[in-house]
């Protein structure tokens, strides 16, 4: 077994005790200790030459001793006094209550001190200076940036920092680096070894960004192997699901009341090419909320279930399954397709009859939850599996179902708006089809910024569109009022509120996390019929919902949400040609979150968005990253170092996997596994 790969006990020093402690801190294995990286670096002091001295400041000195080492007595007191020099200059040294010291230097002997300067009746000197030893200034020398880890109450920084010594000692018996030289030059990357070295012990600023930049290279090439090879799996995979497109597909496509835009057609074409190609489809359709994707994967499905295939369509919530179901179910019964709903909270009986007709083929088109496919469900031809709304890393969900033996066509459906470079390291195993067209006749959506004292004023507005006919969402960002007074409106309280200010003849319903899914999906049934008009709601209706007579969103507290959900939440109204509005309500004084909120009010496009969410926030907690699953690239930054990743992408393409590389992917495979929590 490879010695990164192996539990920690293994090192010195590490008994039961810091084990537990180690692994709270996400320390298992020897490798992880590899990649525990310095929170930050404390820069060592350096060697002042005399003459640089500032007063009252701590300072190293190097140089000789230029006169003899008297002893003095003053009152009693033993003080012991000589001159220091070096290149630049002279100091007087004082050490008090220190007769051994008169011993221990000697004219002519080479030191380094630490001390302060002071200036005392005219004259400076340095009181009380500590004598560093040799091999101290050493490593002195070696180090002049100090790491600091993350640390926790039971685990000190040294016995961290000794714990990682000893894996760098493995590390360099153990990593041959894969990168060839003449490639390492070519890309100007530091060697492997260099690199763990000085990510955690750098000499300077320059060699820990070398060091930085050589293991961001890797992060982006590993993760990029790995894509591929889940990618070529599939790819081997013959098309057991050959699919032409069927002539009633081009009837349900000519009677839909709208017609397809540009971009949906072009998506809708790649989709075709796949199912009559040799190889299974795995595709991600991108396009920002309201682009219309529904129809593109009721088209697929209605394609699969006129072939006399099985199709299975996952939603993230119980609402959104829901709504798919009645969406689908009302739009295919013409076409004689049998469409079913499976949920966690189905009866029992119900569940057993959904699994037998499934089983025995009678059902043409199954769609529920992710527990779909995590439960037993045994399909009779299962062609296509659609996700929709996936905001979570599916390469092991997909792998799930590539597994159970028949490969059935993949399409993932995604409503984040990522840079076209993410998406191909995120889905880099996916072909992607971008539906970059919102459906004709739609209007912008007129976005306000307003602090609470407009409050009043909203439920004028809430009235007036109520009165029109429309829907409203209230978004708060808490479900009931906490104990301690966080000035955050809640769900419940603010639903008492409007309750009392709107006109009578208004309905109000609230909604969020806690209630159960049954009366979650009776809300929202409601809602979309008209049985209520307004709905105080957490952001539970953030993924797809979609109630087209919306026309207003308030959201409370806007700054406490991300850009992302921010724009996913304005993204539930405007979808029809009638004006929309959405209101955020914010009191923040904090002048990046006003002009996130502000660049917000402006832009529409999810793209830009995207852009300015990575490029203000980083990487770490950019537009839905996480969701993505991303926390893996510990040390590349997915904004500026897209040059990295684009060589990082090109090298991958073709390279040879040898049994190094193979090596490093084992360690990388480990830690992708246990970041997504699997
Ligand atoms: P999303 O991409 O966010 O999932 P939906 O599929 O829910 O978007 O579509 C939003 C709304 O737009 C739906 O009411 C849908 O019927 C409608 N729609 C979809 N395609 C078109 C189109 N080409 N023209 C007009 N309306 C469309
Ligand atoms: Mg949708």
């Amino acid at each position: 077994m490879n010695p990164l790969l192996k539990d920690i006990v293994e090192l010195k020093k590490v008994g039961p005790k810091s084990k537990i402690a180690l692994n709270e801190l996400g320390v298992y294995r020897v490798c992880d200790l590899l990649h525990y990286y310095p929170r930050e670096y404390e820069s060592v002091e350096r060697i002042t030459p005399i003459d640089e001295l500032v007063p009252n400041k701590d300072v190293y000195i190097k140089g000789h001793i230029a006169s003899s080492v008297n002893t003095l007595r003053i009152n009693g007191k033993i003080m012991v006094q000589c001159f220091l020099e070096d290149e630049s200059g002279r100091i007087k040294l004082v050490f008090f209550n220190q007769p051994y010291i008169k011993n221990a230097l000697h004219q002519g002997d080479e030191v380094i001190i630490k001390g302060k300067y002071i200036i005392k009746n005219n004259r400076s000197m340095m009181g009380n200076p500590k004598i560093i030893k040799e091999e101290e200034y050493e490593k002195l020398q070696k180090i002049q940036l100090k790491p600091i880890y993350p640390l926790s109450r039971s685990v000190k920084l040294k016995q961290l920092t000794g714990y990682v010594e000893q894996s760098l000692e493995i590390m360099k018996y153990e990593i041959n680096d894969y990168l060839p030289e003449e490639v390492r030059s070519d890309l100007e990357l530091a060697s492997l070894s260099y690199a763990y070295e000085k990510i955690h012990y750098p000499i300077n600023n320059k060699n820990l960004e070398i060091a930085r930049r050589r293991l961001a290279f890797d992060e982006f090439f590993l993760f990029n192997i790995a894509m591929r090879r889940i990618k070529e799996q599939v790819r081997r995979s013959d098309n057991e699901f050959f699919m032409n497109k069927h002539r009633k597909v081009n009837h349900f496509i000519s009677q839909l009341p709208f017609k397809l835009t540009k971009a949906q057609e072009r998506a809708l074409d790649d989709m075709f090419i796949d199912f009559t190609s040799n190889h299974t489809m795995t595709r991600l359709v991108q396009g920002d909320v309201g682009s219309g994707k529904t129809v593109l994967a009721t088209i697929g499905l209605l394609n699969v279930a006129l072939h006399g295939f099985q199709g299975a369509f996952m939603a993230p919530t119980e609402v959104l399954a829901k709504q798919h179901f009645h969406g689908l179910s009302e739009q295919l019964k013409p076409y004689g397709v049998n469409v079913e709903l499976l949920l966690g909270s189905t009866t029992k009986k119900n569940k057993e009859r959904i699994y037998e007709e499934l089983t025995l083929g009678s059902i043409d088109i199954i769609i529920g939850t992710h527990a779909l496919i995590q439960e037993k469900v045994i399909f009779s031809n299962l062609a296509l599996v659609i996700t929709d709304e996936q905001h979570r890393f599916g390469v092991m969900q997909r792998e799930t179902l590539v597994n159970k033996g028949r490969y059935p066509h993949t399409l993932v459906m995604s409503a984040t708006p990522i840079p076209r470079t993410l998406a191909l390291i995120i889905y880099g195993d996916l072909d992607i089809s971008v539906v970059d067209e919102m459906p004709a006749g739609r209007k912008t959506i007129e976005t306000y910024l307003v602090n609470s004292s407009y409050r009043e004023r909203l439920y004028n507005f809430i009235t007036k569109e109520v009165e029109a006919g429309h829907n409203v969402y209230v978004v708060c960002p808490m479900v009931e009022d906490g104990e301690d007074d966080t000035g955050l409106l809640s769900v419940e309280s603010h639903y008492e509120t409007l309750v009392s200010v709107l006109p009578g003849n208004i309905r109000v319903a609230k909604l969020h996390g806690r209630m159960k899914g049954k009366d979650k999906t009776d809300i929202v049934e409601k809602f979309l019929t008209y049985d209520f008009q307004v709905l105080v709601s957490t952001t539970v209706i953030e993924v797809g919902v979609n109630a087209p007579n919306a026309t207003l969103m308030i959201i409370e507290n806007a700054d406490r949400f991300g850009l992302a959900q921010l724009h996913q939440l304005r993204g539930r109204v405007g979808r029809s040609d009638v004006q929309s509005y959405c209101v955020l309500v914010s009191d923040t004084k904090n002048s990046e979150t006003k002009k996130k909120l502000k660049f917000l009010k402006e832009h529409e496009d999810g793209f830009a968005l995207a852009e300015y969410d990575l490029k203000t926030r980083g990487p770490g907690d950019a537009f839905g990253t996480n969701q993505h699953g991303l926390p893996f690239f510990k040390l590349a930054d997915l904004y500026n170092d897209m040059e990295l990743l684009e060589s990082a992408s090109e090298l991958a393409r073709s390279y040879i996997i040898d049994e190094q590389l193979e090596k490093q992917l084992d360690m990388f495979y480990y830690q992708l596994n246990t970041d997504v929590g699997l």
